[in-house]
Order: structure tokens, then sequence, then C-alpha cells
């Protein structure tokens, strides 16, 4: 125990002193017997796993960490990863008496759901206890956790957000662990400036007693995070890293997938046992590789051994994501060559999930981001190249055990001159529409002087105010209305929320929520490579021309007229998503109740009740929540959207055709082309039935939609005089 690196950071007799002391603390923890939490004793596993917490890094921290969270309010841990910040650190606020059982509890915050629901479940385990108890978790629509017993929570950045919407002191919580802070999403630095009005607020003898807060990251720039946090001192947990040799490619790769899969069965074939890392952006990417990967590696596993290749990506079932912290195969006959792990991942993997036994990192050097042009008001997810920042982050996931190695597909001169330093953080590539009504309803109204960490451009703040002015959610004056207080308690999109709150004026709020629960999920149709035929006829049973809405909302209903039993068979046979169906069913239902507690009525256009519903009640429904995303057919036969006057393609996963003049759609996707995903004709009388304020002629840029639209003005007027 004890890793030599840390000598060197420490005088010698203070190291000794240090490990002295916590190898006293380790001893008293193993002596204990029974579970202070739940009365047991404790089990077998429990021991085991302790014996391989105490080697962690930060566990010679723990009293200088506890000495320091004592004394402060609040206290930055800057740690490499894997040095057991994220597992270790809620535990020790934990045991040094900071939480209670139906009282207050620590919340740990993680900007990925993934990283949240599988570090509970692991904490869990650490502690010996069953998850949703002690341990919880609460990710959007998943509420693992029972205010009675937890103590211990792991939340989404974005959650926490939520729940200071209806406890805006966070009193509930005595301690808040801000993690992975160095990723700066959006929902962080919201609460990092949420917290900087709290802090005051809740300070020692204060009604709701001291918050405590801890930032912690892997690489983070702490002087900047110390100097926000009022001089919050720093505690670095050196980490415990082996050198890795990095390689670059001589020449630009085209093809970066092709070349992550050539590479890592490049290193199988060639290299000394070790696990493989590969990082890519996003679960198509993943599950090709895996694919090529598993087609190649089973023709060399004779000579080369073994190769077992795990997908890492958020929309994974927890099962599978689990996987990946299994032992690599042993050898399969004795004496010859060992088994190999590979692990394929989105950027989860560079600090939020360490996986132990990776030797090799394999990376292209891009991952997915969003970006946002207030101009047009499209926000995307978009391949970008990664930063310098990242790039030494991967890198260094492959010396966790031994020295390692790191294969960039890219050049050097490329890593020096292409990539920027470090990410920008989200919230100057986001939109904030979601944000602004968010901290409106939380009584921040001084948008411009709230004290974000870096602000976002003003322009985008304009944009988010207008949007929210259009869907009148806030006033001319900007003060929030009853709309928008309402449409605040959704944990929705605002366009989304918008949708919910009329559809009872429409007689179809059932189908609308059937539709924004589906919206919510990701990937409700499958289509496997091989089978693309197949599962194009399979979805062409439910599809309604129209409408790629009433399309879900079909195969929704289906589903849910097939007997429980016979679900899991059916959704095979139809190519869909059973987990993806199931998430959205509970979605689902956790609006329906907040729509009673809003006193929505719930009615649906079904009068037959056989599963049919009014196509045009519906798209009207739809159409009033998404005007603002209209887009109309020139003569060219080409789509521009109005106002913004863009050019777009209806993407071919869409049912929609290219006949339909007016349409309205839920996502523009930048890819090689602009594409607007999710579409919905609709039509041009009831834009201006609809949305009057919006389509102001006055206002509105020259172009052929503006013509059809002064046409239904006069259609509209003619029928009113009549
Ligand atoms: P940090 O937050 O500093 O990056 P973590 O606390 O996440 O570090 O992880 C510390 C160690 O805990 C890892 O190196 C790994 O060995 C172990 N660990 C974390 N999660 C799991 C898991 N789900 N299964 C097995 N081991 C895990
Ligand atoms: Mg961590």
């Amino acid at each position: 125990m004890g890793g030599r690196r840390q000598r060197i950071d420490l005088g010698d007799d203070e190291a000794s002193n240090k490990k002295q002391k916590a190898d006293d603390d380790n001893a008293e923890a193993e002596a204990q017997t029974h579970n202070p939490w739940t009365g047991l004793p404790y089990s077998q596993k429990y021991y085991s796993i302790l014996k391989k917490r105490f080697t962690l890094p930060v566990y010679q921290f723990k009293q200088e960490l506890l000495k320091k969270v004592m004394a402060n309010q609040c206290v930055v841990v800057e740690g490499e990863t894997g040095s057991g910040k994220t597992t270790q650190i809620p535990q020790f606020l934990l045991e040094a008496g900071l939480a209670s059982q139906g009282e207050t509890c620590i919340a740990c915050t993680q900007p990925r759901r993934v990283a949240a629901t599988s570090i509970a479940a692991r904490v869990a385990d650490e502690m010996d206890v069953q998850l949703g108890q002690e341990v919880g978790y609460t990710i959007r629509f998943e509420d693992v956790s029972d205010p009675n017993r937890t103590v211990l929570k792991f939340v989404t950045d974005g959650m926490l957000l939520r729940e200071a919407m209806h406890d805006s002191l966070l009193s509930r919580y005595s301690a808040i662990v801000l993690d992975e802070c160095h990723e700066r999403t959006l929902a962080t630095d919201v609460i990092m400036g949420l917290l900087m009005e709290i802090l005051p607020k809740r300070t020692k003898g204060s009604k709701h007693g001291e918050l405590k807060v801890v930032v912690m990251s892997a690489t983070l720039d702490a002087k900047k995070f110390q100097e926000y946090f009022n001089d919050a001192p720093l505690m670095k947990v050196p980490g415990r890293t082996f050198p890795v040799e990095v390689f670059f490619t001589a020449k630009a790769e085209r093809n970066y997938v092709e070349a992550a899969v050539r590479t890592t069965l490049h290193i199988h074939q060639c290299e000394e046992p070790g696990d493989i890392l590969v990082f890519l952006t996003g679960e198509a990417e993943i599950e090709q590789a895996c694919e090529e990967i598993r087609k190649t590696a089973g023709s060399m596993a004779r000579d080369h051994g073994e190769l077992v290749v795990y997908p890492l990506y958020s929309s994974l079932p927890p099962e599978a994501q689990r996987k990946i912290f299994s032992a690599a195969p042993k050898a399969q006959v004795a004496g010859g060559p060992p088994g190999r792990k590979v692990v394929v991942s989105t950027n989860i993997a560079e600090t939020s999930l360490t996986i132990d036994g990776i030797v090799y990192v394999v990376d292209p050097g891009f991952s997915k981001q969003k970006v946002y042009n207030p101009r047009i008001r499209v926000e995307s997810l978009l391949v970008s190249p990664i930063s310098r920042a990242s790039a030494r982050q991967r890198s260094g996931r492959a010396g966790r055990t031994r020295p390692g190695k790191c294969f960039r597909l890219y050049t050097e001169q490329s890593f020096h001159k292409d990539l920027q330093e470090t990410t920008y953080p989200e919230i100057l590539r986001s939109k904030m529409s979601n944000v602004v009504l968010t901290l409106k309803k939380l009584g921040i109204d001084d948008l411009v002087h709230f004290d974000f960490m870096d602000p976002p451009a003003p322009e985008t703040l304009m944009r988010a105010l207008e949007l929210l002015n259009y869907l009148g959610a806030l006033d001319d004056e900007g003060e929030m209305t009853e709309l928008g207080y309402q449409m605040s308690e959704l944990p929705l999109d605002p366009q989304l929320a918008k949708l919910i709150l009329v559809s009872p004026d429409y007689g179809c709020s059932a189908e609308i929520v059937t539709i924004v629960a589906m919206l919510s999920v990701p990937q409700i149709f499958l289509r496997p490579r091989e089978q693309a035929k197949a599962a194009d006829e399979a979805k062409a049973q439910f599809t309604h021309a129209d409408s790629d809405h009433l399309t879900l909302l079909r195969a929704f209903n289906e589903y849910n007229m097939v007997p429980e039993r016979e679900r899991k068979n059916w959704c095979w046979e139809n190519f869909i998503s059973e987990r993806a169906m199931i998430s959205a069913n509970n979605v689902r239902n956790q609006i329906i109740g907040i729509m009673k507690r809003l006193d929505l009525a719930y009615v649906s256009s079904d009068i037959k009740g056989d599963g049919s519903f009014s196509s045009m009640d519906i798209r009207k429904a739809l159409t009033a929540g998404m005007f603002m995303q209209v887009a109309y057919r020139q003569r060219s036969g080409e789509y521009l959207t109005v106002k913004d006057n863009q050019n777009v393609a209806i993407h071919p996963s869409s049912v929609v055709n290219n006949r339909q003049d007016w349409v309205i759609f839920e996502e523009f996707a930048l890819t090689t082309k602009n594409f607007i995903r999710t579409v919905t004709s609709t039509n041009v009388d009831w834009l201006v039935e609809l949305a009057p304020h919006y389509f102001d002629l006055e206002n509105f840029p020259k172009c052929e939609a503006k013509g059809e639209l002064e046409k239904a003005y006069l259609r509209m007027s003619k029928m009113c005089k009549r």
C-alpha cells in the first residue's frame, strides 16, 4: 500500500505518519463486524471489497480531507481518475456523521445518467446495503431512493437543479459533492451559480444547518474553481499512474471507425497481454466496431487468445453496462495465450468510470459535442475533435495498472495544431431556454448578473427569453406567467411542456402524453444493418403517412394491447426495443402523475376505445406546441425553415414524404446535410390560427412561405366576417 509517488510530494516523516494513521483507520474498519446502517453482520463480499478500497490513493488523504471539510464550507479536490474520489469521498463524509437517516442526506452529482446509476450500484455494494435504501440514485424519470432511509444519493446534475426548484435552499442536503466539474456541463455551471447564492444562507447555525460543498475533478483548473468559491482550499490526491507511451499516425485517417477496429486487432495480435479501451462517439459506431472486431477476432483466438468485446454507451441496459467490469477471459488451454478484454466506449470512460486492467487505449480523437447557433436557434450534437486535455485524459487510462500504450489515430501535427487546449464550457454552446425557465422559477430574475463562472452569450439569453415569451411562459416584461409555472413543473423541454399543457384543449392529452413519452426515450425502432429490409417492413405496419409522431403513437398503442407475457416476443418480431417501450411506459406514467397534480384533464380522442385516434386533433395540438419549428416546401421542392430560412431535408428515417407543404419537426440534425427529424405535416391555416403572434407578417423575412401565410390570414378574416 502507498504508492511510491506519494513520498515524493510529502516529506518522508509526514508521509509515513499519514500512512500509519491510515493503517490504523483501516485496521479499525476491518475489525467492525456489523453494518451500522442496517445492523446486520457484514457479508464476506464486504470485506473483500474493503481490502481493495484501502489501496485507493484517496485513503491516505481521508483525515486531511475531513479536516478541511470541517473547517471550510467548500473544498476543492483534484485527483487522478481512478484514485477513488467518486466512490470513497462521499462515504468519508458519511462516516464523519454528515448525514442522518430521514433528516439529511449527501448528494453526489454526475453529469451522466450511466455514471450515476453505475456508481450508486458500486457504492451500495461497497457499503453492503441494498441499492435504493441507504444508497440510491435519482435521474430524470427514475428515482431509486427512499426519503426515509437514503443517506447518500447519486444524482445527475440536472436532477439536483430540479430539486432546487422545490427546495430552494437544498435543505434536505447537508453536503453536496459536485463531481466531474472539469466537464463544465450546463447543469453543473448553473448549480455552481446557485450554490453561490445558497452557501451564505446555509452557514453554521442557519435554519437548515451548514451546507458543505466538495468540488471534485480529475484535472481541473483548480485556481479558477478555488477563486470562484471564495478561495476554497484545495486538496490534491496524487495519482498512482504509470508511464504511457503515445503513438500518432503518420497520415490522417479517413475513416476513424475502421482505423480503430484495425488498430484494436493489431494490438491483439502483436502486443503483450492487457485490456484495450477504444473511444468512439456513439451507439451506432460502437455497435458496428464491436461487431467487426468480433468477426475477425474469432479466427485469431487459437494463436492469440480469446478476445471479448463489450460496448459501453448510455442507452445500453444496466446488465450490459456492468459487464465492462468483468475480468478478461483466461487462456483457453493451459500455457496457451491468455484472453483479452476490449471495451468500446463513448466519452464516459474518459473520466467518469474507471475500468481496471486497461493497458492499451485507442483514441480516434473525436466525441459528440453540443453546438448551438443562436442565430438560427439550432442546437445539435456534432461529432467534433476532442481537446488536448481530453486526449491526455484518454491516454492516462492506459497507465492505471502498469505502463501502457496509447494509439492516437491522428498525426502529431494535428494534435498540436488542430485540437483546442480545452473544450469550451457547455454553457457557451447550448440553448438556454430550459435553464432560463428554471432560474425564473427559482426566483432569479436578474439573469445578466447571475454569478455564472462563464456567462452565456447575451444573444443566447435573448433567444431563450424570446422563445419562452412566444410560448407564453414569460410575459412581455419577462415575468413568469401561470403557464410558465406549470411548464417548469414538467421535466421536459419548454416546447414539449407546452404541448402537454395545451393538449386537453384539443381533446387528446392521452395521446400527446404517449407521444412525448416516446420522444423521451432513445431508439424505439431497431434497424440492424443485416436485417434492414425486414425492419422497415415491420415499421411500415405502424406508419401513419402524415406523421412520425403518430407512427410512434400507433406503435405504443399496439404494444399496449399485447398481453404482458407476449410483449417480449411481440417486440422482437416487430423490431421494436422492448427496453425503450418499458421506459416510455414508465415516463408516460410519471408525466400523467404530474398532469394530475397540475389538474390537467386526461382526455382521449379514442372514442371507440379500440386504440384509434383523431389524427387531426393530435396534429393540431402538436402544431400548437411546436409552431416555432416549421419548414415550408419551396416551389423548387426544397424545404426551408420558416423565419430562419435554413435549407433542410426530411431525414430518410422519417415516414413523411417530400410532398407535404408544411411540416413541423422535433429535431434539427446537422450532419453531412441539414436534416429535420421526427416530422409531422401541418397546415398553414392552423399556423395562423394558433400562433398569430409568431407568424406576425410585419416582421417577417421575405420568402415563399410569407405569401402563403398572407393568403391564410385573408381566408381567416373572411371566415370571421361570415
Ligand atoms: P475516481 O472518481 O477518482 O475516478 P472511482 O471512485 O470512480 O475513482 O473508482 C475507484 C476504483 O473503484 C476504480 O479504480 C475501480 O477499481 C473501482 N470501481 C469503481 N466502480 C466499480 C465497479 N462498478 N465495479 C468494480 N470496481 C469498481
Ligand atoms: Mg470519478
